[in-house]
């Protein structure tokens, strides 16, 4: 499939996106959030879902945690115009509770439309809900700073997956804020080791299983950001990942 044909076909998940009616969460939205990026990526970061801001412009990742992922990405001279971003539920659960099993549930075939049209190289999970669909049964605690072979029925089964915690949960545990940046150092690393394994330098893994799991030095002197009331939190934990200036690369 040709970019323009992918991007065509994104436009058209997301119009039907629009006037879903699949779950409650509907009933509560001004805006439902299909997505949004380039269809020629390589890279998917896949979220929670709308908070306030995103409810009320129809984008992902537009408030304080988004302007907290822009950060991540340009730590790694990367910005959201060379990734495609979206969430694990397209419409905001109100107040920014978790959203239920059967809204997940609900939602999941967009995803998986989603990522079938774009085929990722790397999915890059934030928070513990888009990591369940990928890694099923795994700790964001535990994970977070790796990447694995994504999980088959996840719609992303020639994927690697690597997990981050969500960057509104750094909105109300400033420790994590180092972490979201440590751990960020290892995603252009995970695309090299993806694109490997896609051009059959390596063997592939079976699906959850560890590829590379390494302990991480902090990242240097990570922006200050403001807590957002509006940002739902997160489990948290601390680690990180080693920050290899060598592994960073263009993603084109
Ligand atoms: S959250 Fe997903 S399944 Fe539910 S109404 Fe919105 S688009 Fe449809």
């Amino acid at each position: 499939m040709r970019d323009a044909e992918r991007q065509a076909t994104l436009d058209a998940i997301g119009a039907e996106v629009a006037a879903c009616t699949r779950c409650r969460l509907h009933e509560g939205r001004t805006r439902a959030v299909p997505g949004e990026g380039t269809a020629a990526t390589e890279v998917v970061f896949v979220g929670e879902g709308p908070g306030f801001n995103e409810d009320r412009q129809g984008r992902p990742f537009v408030g304080q945690a988004g302007s907290l992922l822009d950060e991540l990405l340009a730590s790694v001279l990367w910005s959201r115009d060379e990734v495609f971003i979206t969430n694990v539920v397209k419409c905001r659960p109100p107040g920014n509770r978790d959203p239920e099993p059967d809204e997940i549930a609900a939602c999941a075939p967009h995803l998986t439309r989603q990522l079938e049209v774009l085929d990722p190289a790397l999915v890059v999970t934030l928070g513990r809900f888009s990591m369940a669909r990928f890694s099923p049964g795994a700790r964001i605690g535990q994970v977070h700073g790796t990447f694995r072979a994504a999980d088959a029925a996840s719609g992303a089964p020639n994927a690697l997956t690597f997990a981050m915690y969500h960057p509104a949960a750094a909105l109300h545990q400033g420790s994590l804020k180092q972490t979201l940046f440590a751990d960020m150092q290892g995603v252009p690393r995970a695309l090299t080791e993806a694109r490997a394994l896609r051009a059959g330098d390596r063997a592939p893994e079976e699906p959850s299983a560890t590829i590379v799991t390494v302990p991480s030095p902090v990242a240097a002197d990570p922006p200050a950001v403001t807590p957002d009331p509006e940002a739902a939190p997160d489990t948290t934990a601390d680690a990180g990942v080693e920050f290899n200036p060598t592994a960073q690369l263009g993603l084109f």
